[in-house]
């Protein structure tokens, strides 16, 4: 690959485009004719406004974002919407609902839990998905929270749940920008840029107007939704490098044919390692319903052996494949195959699956 660089299956902090690094590679000493890096200019000034309200622009149109949402580029990662997202839209003793699928949406509830009474509308078995329509929502919650796409284990919503006229909020840290969104069904979306996007030290949250406004006035003011609005994400120093890569991997979905486009290639690639997977007589085994397999991340064991787990992640690794081992609560190994993982990389995967295969099965 060019630049010496190897095929990373890593979950996150994952891979970015090649050619957007080698622009950010030339842009690093001197931006544009501005005697400056990014990450060295004011963030008041107008080349940096440039850069964000492009950045901003371009995730409107990928995503197709109703007016009545703003867009805001944060810091503190996934973890820190875990809370702020309760501070700002609910009081002492309110009522929510979480739907737990996995890992994320669980650490989600376990941090509401400081602030309300979160009521476990479903739980998963971090294979499947419980169907919405079996949810157990309370009548008067102040939201419905659920994580779009499990990382760890694997899990994938395949639709938007119906959730009535309730505020639905999901996590799509490990999804975001994989496939188009209908953003209107949506109060509140947010995703950390590490996996799908950018570098990591960015969150890009997406909120409905009348969603803003409402904060604890004893929370600490970074978290409030509307000090962000208010001041166009930029209250205090924003994290600007990460915000313009975002902008040059938005920039590179549109000319590339925006998200659907970008569905259909993210489909095909996992195709792929499913087929694998499939076809391999039981050699391999993905634990996860069929229905909600997700594009993003694809946890797979070799039930026979940890041995031959072991040395298929050492033998992949010596073959120019790297960050292939499965999260240490599953075991076996997990191909991440974020925007950025070119088909080559997931074609040569099923490649060495069969050859591993042909010269270990007994
Ligand atoms: N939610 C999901 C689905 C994730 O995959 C992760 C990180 O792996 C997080 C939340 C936490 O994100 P952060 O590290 O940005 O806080």
């Amino acid at each position: 690959l060019p630049h010496g660089r190897v095929y990373n299956f890593s979950a996150g902090p994952a891979i970015l485009p090649v050619d957007v690094l080698e622009r950010a590679q030339a842009d690093l000493i001197n931006w544009q004719g501005s005697g400056m890096s990014i990450m060295e200019m004011s963030h008041r000034g107008k080349e940096f406004e440039s850069v964000i309200q492009k950045a901003e622009a371009d995730l409107r149109q990928l995503l197709n974002i109703p007016k009545n949402y703003k867009v805001l580029f944060l810091q503190g990662g996934a973890s820190t919407q875990f809370s702020m997202i309760p501070l700002n839209l609910t009081k002492q003793g309110d009522v929510v609902d979480y739907v737990i699928t996995g890992a994320w949406s669980k650490k989600a509830k376990e941090e509401a839990d400081k602030y309300c009474k979160v009521n476990v509308a479903a739980k998963g078995d971090n294979k499947s998905v419980p169907a919405p329509s079996t949810w157990k929502l309370s009548p008067d919650s102040k939201y419905v929270h659920y994580c779009d796409n499990e990382t760890i284990g694997g899990v994938e919503f395949k639709s938007t749940p119906d959730v009535g006229d309730r505020v639905l909020i999901s996590d799509m840290s490990s999804n975001f920008i994989s496939k188009p969104i209908d953003v209107a069904k949506y109060g509140i979306i947010y995703a950390g840029a590490q996996k799908n996007v950018g570098p990591a030290g960015v969150t890009i949250v997406i909120v409905r107007d009348d969603l803003i406004g409402h904060c604890r006035p004893e929370a600490p003011v970074m978290l409030d939704y509307k000090i962000h609005v208010d001041n166009d994400s930029m209250y205090n120093t924003p994290p600007c490098w990460s915000i313009y890569i975002c902008g040059l991997v938005f920039e590179k979905l549109l000319k590339a044919g925006g998200l659907t486009a970008m569905q259909k290639l993210n489909e095909q690639k996992a195709q792929i390692l499913y087929d694998a997977i499939a076809s391999s007589n039981g050699f391999y085994n993905s634990p996860v319903d069929p229905a909600v397999k997700s594009l993003m991340n694809v946890p797979f064991t070799i039930p026979s052996s940890a041995d031959l787990e072991k040395a298929f992640i050492k033998e992949a690794e010596k073959a120019g494949m790297l960050q292939l081992k499965g999260h240490r609560s599953v075991g076996g190994m997990r191909a991440s195959i974020y925007n950025a993982m070119p088909l080559e990389g997931v074609q040569k995967l099923a490649t060495f699956m069969k050859e591993f295969q042909a010269k270990n099965q007994k």
